[in-house]
């Protein structure tokens, strides 16, 4: 069939609808008034029929081809109701047309009715596609047809975005997939030059000084793909929910002294200042909170000058969490960066030349935070600073409380 025209049969007004774009198309066929009436009259008794019974229903104006011939047509398609009792008018519609077919399968129902179109009115292909662009731009017929035209317009919008939700969410599904399958087998290999790379630098003869600092520097780099590494695993592993946490008590303040002592051994060159205002009870998952330390202080590293300082507060916020507070006198950033330093593989267009990284320890530091029931945010001014905060939620319970 070469569809035309689409109603959706929902109530009485339809009915109006129905009828009167059923004259229409007829009056466009040039078919006679006694005809597209016949026409239109079957219609809007079928399609009342259909509204009383479902409220599934539509009707599908257009043409179907038979022997050479072109028929006017209507279907009807509604899901099967238990019970159909039709009404007088719909006894009468099947009178009213010399072909009226009804099927069922897989639960809906199909009618259709078919007046022929005379060979006088020589209708062709190309006439076809003329009134079906005619029916394509025509203006409402009322102000009812205006709000449903809108209406299926925005469900086929929102049908699409759907889609492409689905769409996307499969490739970003295809994509962490492929991250955690090249993470494992690029971590195996540089795992086993790793190894190597040790057992070379603790054998004591046969190795110039020359060589051991090429060994140095090879075990250095090796150490540092390797976190990049888990870092992509770490992605992966958020993505598909398949990180677990092992929480343990722990002070803040020994927390942080370790941390610092740490970074301090990587990072000789910025000097740390530590303040813990109330060394108060956390309970965390000591390795992964671990990683939200070093990534901030290797960050606040990152982003500044040597020689400055970078300054690291613990202070008891409201009643119920504890803040941490890195601070550093580097780059800062813009407000746009604020907004977006959270999110995955986002990096500063002012870093992107100057400094290496993969934009992901800030998406993985947040997620540990809040997976924490805590919440991290950066205040900054591009040129003066940044300081990051977080909070750990206290313990409901004190430990001892527990025993
Ligand atoms: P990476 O450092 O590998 O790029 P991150 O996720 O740790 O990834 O950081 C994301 C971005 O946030 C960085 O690329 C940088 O633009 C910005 N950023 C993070 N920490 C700082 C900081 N202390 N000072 C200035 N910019 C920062």
């Amino acid at each position: 069939m070469i569809e035309i025209i689409f109603i959706s049969l929902e109530n009485e007004m339809d009915l109006v609808l129905a009828h009167r774009r059923s004259l229409h198309l007829g009056e466009r066929l040039g078919l006679t008034l006694a005809t597209r009436t016949t026409f239109a009259t079957a219609v809007s008794e079928i399609a009342r029929t259909v509204i009383e019974h479902t409220d599934n229903g539509s009707l599908t104006l257009g043409l179907r081809q038979t022997d050479q011939r072109y028929a006017l047509t209507g279907r009807f398609s509604f899901g099967s109701p238990e019970h159909f009792v039709p009404a007088d008018g719909y006894y009468y519609a099947q009178k009213l047309v010399p072909e009226f077919i009804k099927t069922e399968a897989d639960g809906v129902t199909l009618i259709e009715i078919r007046i022929g179109i005379p060979r006088s009115v020589n209708l062709d292909r190309s006439k076809i596609s003329v009134l079906a662009a005619y029916f394509k731009e025509a203006p409402p017929m009322n102000a009812y047809e205006e709000i449903k035209q809108r209406n299926l317009t925005l469900n086929r919008i929102a049908v699409e975005k759907d889609e492409e939700l689905r769409r996307s969410k499969i490739i970003d599904q295809k994509k962490t997939e492929f991250i955690s399958v090249a993470s494992h087998e690029i971590k195996t290999p540089i795992t086993v030059i790793k190894a190597y790379s040790q057992m070379i630098k603790v054998m004591k003869e046969g190795c110039t000084d020359r060589v051991k600092g090429i060994v140095d520097k090879i075990d250095g780099q090796t150490t540092k793909l390797l976190s990049l590494v888990q870092q992509l695993l770490d992605v992966s592993k958020f993505e598909n929910g398949h990180l677990s946490y092992t929480k343990e008590r722990v002070q803040i303040g020994s927390l942080v002294s370790e941390m610092v002592a740490v970074m301090q051994h990587i990072t000789p060159y910025h000097e740390f200042e530590v303040s813990v205002n109330e060394d108060v009870e956390v309970e965390i998952d000591k390795l992964r909170m671990e990683q939200v330390f070093s990534n901030l202080l290797g960050n606040a590293a990152k982003y500044s000058r040597k020689n400055t300082i970078i300054s690291i507060e613990a202070a008891a916020d409201e009643a119920d969490s504890v803040r941490i507070s890195v601070t550093d006198q580097g780059i800062g950033m813009s407000r746009v960066d604020i907004a977006s330093v959270f999110e995955k593989f986002y990096r500063s267009d002012d870093v992107i030349n100057s400094h290496a990284g993969l934009g992901m320890g800030l998406y993985i530091a947040s997620k540990i935070v809040t997976d924490h029931g805590g919440r991290i945010w950066v205040e900054s001014t591009p040129g003066s600073g940044s300081t990051f905060h977080f909070t750990i939620p206290r313990p409901e319970q004190p430990a001892d409380a527990l025993n």
